[in-house]
């Protein structure tokens, strides 16, 4: 089984390290099979070989089994035409990753502005918003004088019914509860579409509890009363919005874990970015890009049938939590005085236990 990592910018390498030893100590634990291929991305391909995405890298993307993608520092590309290709948007529509699931709990050990929480946003990733990524030819935005920006928001039937399916069989799996969010009140066409198809999607599922908020009430809402979520199904940029907020609640963005998946392809992908205020420091918290990787394994788990891929994930995530109910661990987002290095040396200890 190939497995692709791609560190990324700013802190990327520094919380890929850790991540790639615990996926090293798993593999050769449970016999996974993996092959690892790591390949340059972002700033460093694009001072290299003048493209942040090389074609030799999406190759080996569309070819690996499953991708670690470490966060990239977009914010710092130039133009396309100069080679500032954004790396997610690209891997996520070349692969039609249109599931962003992103889980976001209470763990013991860690301070939280939540009480209790255990929630997974399920956002769609595929169109929405993100005019950059939504048309055949050309982009969703534009400037047709030089005061006059504009965006286009896309919203299909197909593209909200499977994010819909999504969130309910994962609810299935869970507290049997879905949130559908929306701003229907005012995007009517647009957002009614989605709201509408979701609840036809809700029918087929009579045994979960459904309910639907607006946006604006439910940023509130996840603040007032994280712990009666279990599944949210939002539009793209609601689901961007919506997770580093729960993520945030349950401790920090340094938790926020996620993968994107398809129908065949998954990529592990930590919510949060390249944190290039604190990069080269060695203080970034790798969890979340752990969690992303156990999840990663458990998708696989699920699409290869194997127990030993199962296993390897449950006991990866509960390393990481292991490793984060010791204070002494914690890195200083988590108001610890660890570090990268020693957060990664006590879950690699968790995984030999
Ligand atoms: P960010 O998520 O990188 O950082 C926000 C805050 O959270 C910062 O204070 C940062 O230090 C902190 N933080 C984030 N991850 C952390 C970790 N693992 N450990 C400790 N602290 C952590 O958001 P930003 O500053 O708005 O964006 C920085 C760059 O990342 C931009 O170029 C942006 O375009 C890009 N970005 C990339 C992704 C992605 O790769 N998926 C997602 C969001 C933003």
């Amino acid at each position: 089984m190939k497995i692709l990592i791609l560190p990324g910018d700013d802190i990327g390498p520094e919380i890929m390290a850790p991540t790639k030893k615990a996926l090293v100590a798993l593999n050769k634990r449970f016999n996974l099979g993996f092959e690892f291929e790591e390949k340059s991305i972002g700033i460093d391909a694009l001072k290299a070989e003048g493209t942040t995405l090389p074609d030799h890298v999406l190759k080996s993307a569309q070819a690996a089994d499953g991708i670690i993608l470490g966060p990239i520092g977009t914010f710092k590309y130039p133009p396309k035409e100069q080679g500032g290709i954004n790396i997610s948007a690209v891997l996520r529509m070349a692969m039609d990753l249109y599931a962003n699931i992103r889980p976001a709990k209470t763990r013991p050990g860690v301070e939280s502005m939540a009480k209790e929480m255990d929630l997974v946003v399920v956002r769609e990733n595929t169109e929405g918003f993100y005019a950059d990524r939504t048309m055949f030819a050309g982009t969703g935005e534009f400037m047709p004088t030089e005061d006059l920006a504009m965006s286009m928001r896309k919203i299909t039937r197909e593209g909200s019914r499977r994010i819909a399916v999504s969130a309910f069989e994962l609810a299935r799996t869970r507290r049997k509860k879905v949130t559908i969010v929306h701003k229907a009140n005012v995007l009517k066409i647009t957002d009614g579409l989605f709201l509408s198809v979701a609840q036809q999607v809700a029918a087929d599922y009579p045994d979960v509890e459904v309910e639907d908020q607006i946006v604006d009430a439910m940023a509130a809402l996840l603040i007032r009363k994280p712990e009666t979520f279990d599944v949210i199904v939002a539009t793209n940029m609601f689901g961007d919005i919506l997770s580093d907020e729960a993520a945030e609640l349950s401790g920090g963005l340094g938790l926020g874990g996620s993968i994107n998946a398809g129908v065949d392809r998954a990529i592990a992908q930590a919510a949060h970015g390249s944190a290039p205020d604190i990069a080269g420091q060695g203080v970034a918290n790798p969890s979340a890009l752990m969690i992303s990787a156990a999840m990663l394994m458990g998708w696989l788990a699920q699409k290869n049938g194997s127990n030993a891929l199962a296993q390897a994930s449950e006991l990866f995530i509960k390393s990481v939590d292991s490793a984060l109910a010791n204070p002494a661990n914690l890195t200083p987002d988590l108001k610890g005085l660890g570090s990268t290095d020693s957060f990664g040396k006590a879950v690699l200890n968790e995984l030999d236990a």
